[in-house]
């Protein structure tokens, strides 16, 4: 099938690779994995995601509402502030409630008697690149610091939730962490059921020692007796998307700048917030220089600088690598753009396209 640009492209053999390493580290540590869908929520291969999935986790009554519709098993449900009617729905999907503070959790606890509930601790130390993704930032809102006060509601919980890395590669890094959080919290941890580490690990980069990882997550389970839980977003899909693209005209302005007809404002916007370039996939000879440009009217829509092996031309395909976390989910309408389509490579060679937009979805996104 001939598929018109643009379009996301998920490739479930890829995406297999990633969902191997999460189950071998769920054999070897017993710890279980639910996906976080505010990375990605595109349900057209939950069928596959959930034979190595044991769930979702979510940050809103959206989201959870679509890990219980469309990947069902464990629905684990945390938003930094739900509203009472929120509280009414979300728990009649989730398996456990995750309060961001206290207050939430003492305001709701006659709504959430049937329900697990948890709460989030701030450990006051973090792993993360960016300010604007660190949980421990100053002033954070994210989770609890008091220990005392979580020591005095304890008999309110049956788990804790730590999230605290972004993209944490680095091993010895989490393992010190991991150490810090066990003595500073081991009283809490033993009165617990369940404690969840969050997301933010990056198991899938080549090289991170999988193996070690898990053993060590094993011997936080043990001593504390507790089910470990694991909430990967970027992790389970690393690599596993496209954005593909193809050039609709060539400018210059002292460089020679590839204009595509996709937008990182509108189709891979988390790179702009976070300012760094878009991948694309390693070209072995680099002769002929571009920047390739979004086509949103905003002066910095641009994916990056590049190299390749010969001339781009009007027509030629560009396909920007590891789009598939924090793009779909992040999508909007700005400039009115042709929004990409989202089409599926299945195991089988097979592709599946399973979404196309059309001029209706722009003017229903809006009144
Ligand atoms: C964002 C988030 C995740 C997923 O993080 P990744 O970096 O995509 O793995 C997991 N848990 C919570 C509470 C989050 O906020």
């Amino acid at each position: 099938m001939k598929l018109k640009t643009p379009y996301y492209l998920i490739d479930e053999k890829k995406l297999l690779k990633n969902l191997k390493i999460i189950k071998k580290i769920k054999d070897v540590s017993g710890a279980k994995a639910v996906l976080a869908l505010k990375c990605f929520s595109t349900w057209s291969v939950f069928e596959l995601m959930k034979q190595y999935l044991d769930g979702t986790t979510s940050s809103s009554l959206y989201e959870a509402h679509l890990g219980y519709e469309k990947f069902g098993k464990e629905v684990h449900a945390y938003s930094v502030a739900y509203s009472k009617q929120e509280i009414e729905q979300v728990r009649e999907f989730a398996d456990k409630i995750i309060f961001n503070s206290i207050s939430q959790l003492k305001m709701f606890a006659g709504l959430t008697s049937k329900v697990s509930v948890g709460i989030r601790v701030n450990p006051q130390i973090s792993y993360s690149n960016f300010d604007l993704a660190d949980p421990a930032r100053e002033f954070s809102r994210l989770g609890v610091i008091k220990k005392k006060a979580l020591q005095e509601i304890s008999h309110l919980l049956k788990g804790l939730m730590f999230h605290f890395n972004c993209e944490n590669d680095n091993f010895p890094n989490f393992c010190l962490n991991l150490d810090y959080i066990s003595s500073k919290y081991g009283k809490l941890l033993t009165a617990v059921e369940w404690v969840s580490l969050g997301g933010g690990f990056y198991f899938t980069k080549a090289g991170y020692p999988v193996e070690k990882f898990a053993e060590k997550l094993k011997e936080f389970s043990q001593r504390f007796r507790v089910q470990v839980y694991l909430e990967p977003g970027e992790s389970a899909i690393t690599r596993a998307g496209q954005l593909v693209t193809t050039v609709l005209d060539i400018v210059r302005n002292k460089r020679d700048i590839a204009i595509v007809d996709a937008s990182i404002e509108a189709h891979m916007l988390d790179l702009l917030v976070y300012r760094i370039s878009a991948k694309i996939e390693p070209q072995i000879k680099k002769t002929y220089k571009y920047v390739i440009a979004g086509r949103s009217c905003l002066a910095g829509d641009i994916f990056g600088c590049y190299g390749f092996p010969q001339k781009l031309k009007i027509g030629s395909i560009i396909k920007f690598a590891d789009a598939a976390g924090y793009t779909m989910v992040k999508k909007n309408w700005f400039n009115g753009l042709q929004m990409p389509s989202i089409a599926v490579k299945r195991l089988n060679g097979t592709i599946d396209l399973v979404q196309k937009s059309e001029y209706k979805d722009f003017v229903n996104s809006l009144s």
